[in-house]
């Protein structure tokens, strides 16, 4: 496969949280295919998006709250669960 330009360092941290439009999403993908140089900026960013959950502080919802939200987890677990879909979920 022919090299093409590196992807914008933004559109590198986009597409590490799941950001990208699907068209943008693939190209980075098939680039980093074949680019270690990219696929090592997008691990050190995906390994920054894994600490994130660690400095949001602990909240305890509701039970109903908690109730609901596994009730949600399971049906899309159910199904062909991708972040996509739980990112739609969450945007509803
Ligand atoms: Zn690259």
């Amino acid at each position: 496969m022919t090299m093409t330009r590196h992807p914008d360092i933004d559109d590198l941290s986009a597409f590490a949280l799941c950001a990208l439009d699907p068209d943008a999403a693939e190209f980075i993908q098939t680039h980093l295919e074949y680019c270690p140089d990219c696929l090592a900026i997008v691990r050190d960013y995906r390994r920054v998006v894994g600490l994130l959950r660690f400095t949001a502080p602990l909240y305890n919802p509701a039970e109903h709250v908690k109730a609901r939200l596994l009730d949600r987890v399971a049906a899309i677990a159910g199904s062909t669960a991708t972040t996509d879909v739980l990112l739609q979920e969450h945007s509803k």
